[in-house]
């Protein structure tokens, strides 16, 4: 159980990513992957598709999703799991995060030309699903394409940080709501990518314990973005606080994510998997219910 490669955490072209959700279900396979999750930004609409390409391939599925929330003026990311895909609360709530988008882009734009860089707004939107979607990703793509930086993390550096000429600041959910949208459709909550955040240690804790009050369950520790002391030191908040571990690779697209879907280490050791909270499915002692993995046994077997 300890050592099931699990990769809950990648993008399709439903938010930020570049393939489709059946491409990462096969690239998923292809890197040894025996539990995986597709986590778009705010949006479910390929959790049925990315589900149906999973299990035609005989790779166990957990719905997923990445919900942007603002704590104390920060960005951060928090990962849910297992939930009803069709829950119409969290639905509604999402599509609510999501209307604020558009018009952060527009502002972008605009910003973007004042710096020198005409044009962004559209190139972004022809780029991305859809207006509700346009994510600093897609702004970052058009740059490179322009030939304006060498690549998508050069612009992230040099215009989309906070502090830089493309930066909007904007306000996502609340960790509260976020927290409840997904418990509320079934699911179990982590933080995403911890060591990613501008925190103090108080301001940390208070993100920790604040995010357990509402009723989260799980932090990332392994991860794409999570260097082998940050995985370890986020092994230790995980034990201190009794948060369950999760792993994945936050997959956006070749070329330009250095880790490819299954090929992370396996978790620390002393941490509890998050995926034990399915290990009744996993093992097929009952029937799972709705976004819960499906074809299971196979998945434990080798682990
Ligand atoms: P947004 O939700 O529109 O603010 O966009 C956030 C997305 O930008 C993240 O999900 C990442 O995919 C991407 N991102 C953030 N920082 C960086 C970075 N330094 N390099 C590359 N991509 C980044
Ligand atoms: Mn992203
Ligand atoms: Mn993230
Ligand atoms: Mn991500």
């Amino acid at each position: 159980m300890h050592s099931l490669n699990a990769d809950l955490h990648c993008h399709s072209t439903a938010s930020d990513g570049s393939l489709t959700p059946g491409e990462l279900a096969s690239r998923a396979r292809e890197g040894g992957v025996r539990l995986w999750s597709l986590t778009d930004h705010d949006e479910l609409v390929a959790q049925h598709e990315a589900r149906a390409a999973a299990e035609s391939l005989g790779l166990a599925y957990v719905s997923g999703v990445e919900v942007s929330v603002t704590f104390i003026g920060e960005t951060v990311h928090i990962l849910g799991f297992g939930f009803d895909p069709d829950d119409e609360a969290f639905a509604a709530g999402l599509a609510a995060l999501r209307a604020g988008r558009a018009d952060r882009a527009r502002e972008m734009g605009e910003s973007l030309a004042a710096a020198g860089i005409p044009g962004a707004y559209e190139g972004a939107l022809a780029l991305a699903p859809n207006p509700d979607l346009v994510s600093r990703t897609h702004f970052a793509r058009f740059l490179v394409e322009n030939g304006h930086c060498a690549n998508v993390h050069e612009v992230f550096t040099r215009f989309l940080k906070e502090g830089k000429p493309g930066f909007v600041p904007h306000r996502w959910a609340s960790l509260g709501e976020a927290v409840r949208w997904i418990t509320g459709a079934g699911g179990v909550a982590a933080i995403a990518h911890p060591a990613r955040y501008r925190f103090s240690p108080n301001e940390e804790f208070a993100l920790f314990s604040e995010f357990q009050g509402h009723g989260g369950r799980a932090v990332e520790v392994t991860c794409g973005s999570h260097f082998p002391d940050e995985v370890k030191r986020y092994a230790e908040t995980a034990l201190e606080f009794g948060l369950m571990a999760s792993r994945g690779s936050d997959f956006h697209a070749p070329g330009e994510s250095r880790t490819p879907l299954g090929t992370l280490p396996d978790l620390p050791p002393g941490v509890t998997p998050l995926w034990t909270v399915w290990a009744d499915t996993l093992e097929g002692r009952r029937s799972p219910r709705p976004g819960e993995p499906g074809a299971l046994a196979a998945a434990t077997a080798a682990a």
